[in-house]
């Protein structure tokens, strides 16, 4: 992190006015809309996903969670679907689908933060519920790849008819690539699907469904690895033609003509631009007190995967704490001159006012 002058800011269009900024829609960003919200403070919210709910959505939607207080048993994904219902009192603004790349402090003592699709949003203070990193996708591992990358190599779809009437090459063997073999099956104008395994880990109805389709010739599966792609110069620029799979039984390579190929192998986290911004890490953790969840600079908070300090244990439970404490350390450094209360939300008008429940005194 970076101070900036004044001049900088005015160079690029002009920064939405923020209270706060929460970077990360995990479970523990998403309860701090909450925290913040009960006190009176808005947020808006960032997160590289296309979805919130960090890795409860991204890694285990459908494993029951034990521990969350006065919920026996949670499904991860239940869990976030139920921390957006408590949370949509308070209007957050949701930012999806780009990664903060930069946060610099200003000289008025607020912080600009920057995304990677360039919104840009000055805020009186910024938490930082990042978890374990931003999810990268991991990418696919032959020479030359990063010529192609975002032109005919893809990790994610953006529009699917984008690949209408082309040869598609699809690897992975999750349910992205399954989904998308299927959705595509009929669409491009040869579709071959690669898994270096004969078993999926995706939906079983979707992977039957694909072996229909194969058995009625309407696309191919090769168990194999992508090991080269070929390209051919035209109007100046490499364009790809088509990808060279190594099969199990170790045959000669097979060549599969290719416009596009569409790759699933799953995500991974990555601290990322976090660990440039200046702030004092420990084991690639953000350090911050256990009063505040305030990091080494005044007005960036952490909490959550991302932070440490003595005792820290990577839960939820613990992160839900810290959002609360964090929300009153927030309030404070907004609103110093305020007179700090607790209130409880059973008892307190202005709180069931924000809650929208007011007059609601029994259930
Ligand atoms: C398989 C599994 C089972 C688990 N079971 C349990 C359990 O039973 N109980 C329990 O308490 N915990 C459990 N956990 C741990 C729990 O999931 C984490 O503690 C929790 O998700 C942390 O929440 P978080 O909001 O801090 O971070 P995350 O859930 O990691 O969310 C962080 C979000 O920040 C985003 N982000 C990061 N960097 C940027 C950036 N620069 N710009 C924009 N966005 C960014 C990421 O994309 C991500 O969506 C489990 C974890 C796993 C993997």
């Amino acid at each position: 992190m970076s101070e900036t002058s004044a001049s900088a800011v005015g160079s690029f269009p002009e920064p939405t006015s923020a209270e706060v900024v929460i970077i990360g829609a995990g479970p523990v960003g998403l309860f701090q809309i909450f925290e913040l919200g009960l006190l009176g403070i808005n947020a808006h919210i960032i997160d590289s996903l296309s979805q919130v709910g960090g890795q409860c959505t991204e890694l285990y939607p459908e494993k029951p969670i034990y521990d969350i207080p006065a919920l026996p048993i949670c499904g991860a994904q239940e869990l976030i679907d139920r921390l957006l219902e408590q949370a949509k009192p308070f209007n957050a603004t949701f930012h999806l689908g780009q990664e903060v790349t930069e946060i610099e402090r200003l000289p008025d003592g607020r912080i600009l933060v920057v995304t990677s699709a360039g919104t840009r949003l000055i805020a009186g203070a910024v938490v930082i519920a990042a978890g374990v990193g931003s999810f990268q996708p991991r990418r696919l591992s032959v020479p030359g790849i990063e010529d192609f990358e975002g032109k005919s190599v893809h990790y994610r779809v953006k529009t699917a008819a984008d690949f209408h009437d082309r040869d598609l090459v699809i690897c992975g063997g999750g349910d992205s690539a399954l989904d998308w073999t299927v959705a595509l099956c009929g669409k491009a104008r040869s579709l071959t699907l690669v898994h270096r395994r004969a078993e999926f880990r995706a939906a079983p109805a979707t992977v039957a469904r694909m072996r229909e389709l194969v058995a009625e010739g309407k696309m191919r599966l090769v168990e194999a690895n992508a090991i080269a792609i070929e390209s051919e110069i035209r109007a100046g620029e490499p364009k790809l033609t088509g990808v060279v799979l190594q099969t199990k039984n170790g045959q000669t390579p097979l060549q599969v003509a290719a416009d596009h190929v569409l790759a699933f192998f799953g995500l991974h986290p990555k601290l990322g631009p976090i660990a440039e911004w200046g702030l004092e890490l420990e084991k690639k953790a953000l350090k911050v007190d256990t009063e505040k969840f305030q990091t080494s600079v005044l007005g960036i908070f952490a909490i959550g995967d991302i932070n440490t300090y003595p005792g820290k244990k990577k839960l939820i439970l613990s992160g839900f704490h810290e959002a609360a404490l964090a929300a009153f350390a927030i309030q404070h450094h907004l609103f110093p001159e305020k007179r700090q209360f607790l209130q409880y939300t059973t008892t307190s008008p202005i709180m069931q006012k924000r809650l929208g429940v007011a007059g609601a005194n029994t259930l």
